[in-house]
């Protein structure tokens, strides 16, 4: 069953000029990551955002597509706020961008490495009464008052301060002593479903702590789909992540973005079955009819996921075609029987993300969510940028 390919908005058309391709000599496969079309987004949803500050996560190497030339892109469209999980990747990214610009961390503070914050101007969003007790520490050191973010608990027990925790907070204050709370926030954890009535319990919790622990600055809940719930969700701050890199943040909203990656492989081989075989591992796929099949060098350990296996489609000059047998490795199998033998002969492209095939749409088919299709996205292709600084 084939599903008609969404309608998308075109990005900008990509000054090939301004495109260097990096990556394995003899790569077959292109990423292609559209510096451009990520700065667009984030104007797309600091417009949606505004007055609130936008802000970007830029967390799991800009979910996969490259920190080191996403975050740059994001601050020449006017980010100045980039969120990492580790300290490893803030002290990473801290050098390539200004130092009026501010990487936070969100995944607190390491033992022992408080000063490594004070030393290289990275910022701790703190996320237990552990945390708060070193940056307090390391502010008496360094004799002046830190910078930090507070993290509470709102409902999805993972990060952040919890319930007990705020109430030792609330009785002693002075414990924050030193630290400069710019921003007290928290994380939403149903928010790309409109239905849920978790989104709004978790924005009267985080408005109720931060009364109870005397907070009069400002407030921060929101990543992309919390953006798409309106201007009661955004507070002063939101933080996307996955929008800017061109995935619907609601699903079953029309997208408010356009994409930002293509992945397109040139064809290995090409074969005619012209009498009943099984074509991969498992045999599970069976040819029943004159069968032409294109071998392509993307597989799972490409991060393309085996569970697309019979499931997933590609696109050859515009016609949808759908994968065949299990993702191998190293390789995945393709139906272009419909597809005229001048368009599918060995080096030609077919692609695999984009004109259409949305990550949105390409995860689904494995099972999975565009977060998890980006973040796995291999190193074996050469990557191109477009557009960006
Ligand atoms: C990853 C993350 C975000 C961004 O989430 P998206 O769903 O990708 O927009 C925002 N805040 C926190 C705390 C996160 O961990």
């Amino acid at each position: 069953m084939s599903t008609p390919i969404e309608s998308v908005a075109p990005t900008e058309s990509p000054s090939l000029e301004s495109a260097r391709v990096e990556g394995p000599i003899g790569a077959t496969t292109r990423l292609t990551v559209d510096l451009g079309a990520i700065a667009e987004n984030w104007r797309r949803l600091a417009a949606l955002a505004t007055p609130a500050v936008t802000g970007a996560a830029v967390k799991g190497d800009a979910y996969g597509l490259g920190a080191a030339r996403v975050a740059p892109a994001l601050h020449a469209a006017g980010c100045r706020h980039f969120f990492v999980a580790h300290l490893g990747e803030a002290l990473t990214l801290r050098p390539l961008l200004p130092v009026a610009s501010e990487v936070l961390v969100l995944h607190g503070i390491p033992a022992g490495t408080a000063r490594e914050f004070v030393a290289h101007g990275v910022t701790p969003v703190l996320n237990s009464l552990g945390d708060i007790e070193a940056w307090h520490g390391a502010a008496r050191h360094a004799g002046r008052r830190l910078a930090a973010m507070l993290h509470v608990d709102t409902g999805m027990c993972r990060t952040g301060l919890s319930a007990a925790e705020v109430a030792t907070l609330a009785a002693e204050p002075e414990r924050l002593d030193g630290i400069a709370l710019s921003v007290v926030m928290s994380h939403l954890s149903c928010a790309d479903d409109r239905d849920n009535p978790m989104t709004a319990r978790q924005r009267a919790r985080l408005i109720e702590i931060a009364a109870r622990i005397g907070h009069r600055g400002r407030l921060a809940l929101a990543n992309s789909a919390g953006v798409m719930w309106g201007p009661d969700y955004h507070f002063d701050m939101v933080r996307p992540g996955i929008a800017l890199y061109g995935g619907n943040p609601i699903p079953a909203d029309p997208s408010p973005v356009v994409p930002v990656v293509r992945l397109e492989a040139g064809i290995l081989q090409r074969r005619e079955i012209d009498r009943p075989e099984a074509v991969g591992y498992g045999a599970v796929h069976k040819v029943e009819r004159p069968t032409r099949v294109a071998t392509v060098a993307v597989g799972y350990a490409d991060g393309y996921l085996r569970a697309a296996g019979n499931r997933g489609q590609a696109l050859i000059a515009g016609r949808e075609v759908a994968i065949l047998g299990r993702i191998s490795m190293d390789l995945m199998t393709i139906d272009v029987t419909d597809v005229p033998e001048h368009l599918c002969r060995p080096g030609m492209p077919i692609t695999l993300i984009g004109d259409g095939l949305t990550i949105d749409r390409v995860a689904a088919a494995m099972d999975t969510v565009s977060y998890e299709l980006l973040t796995r996205l291999g190193r074996r292709f050469a990557r191109q940028y477009l557009g960006g600084a």
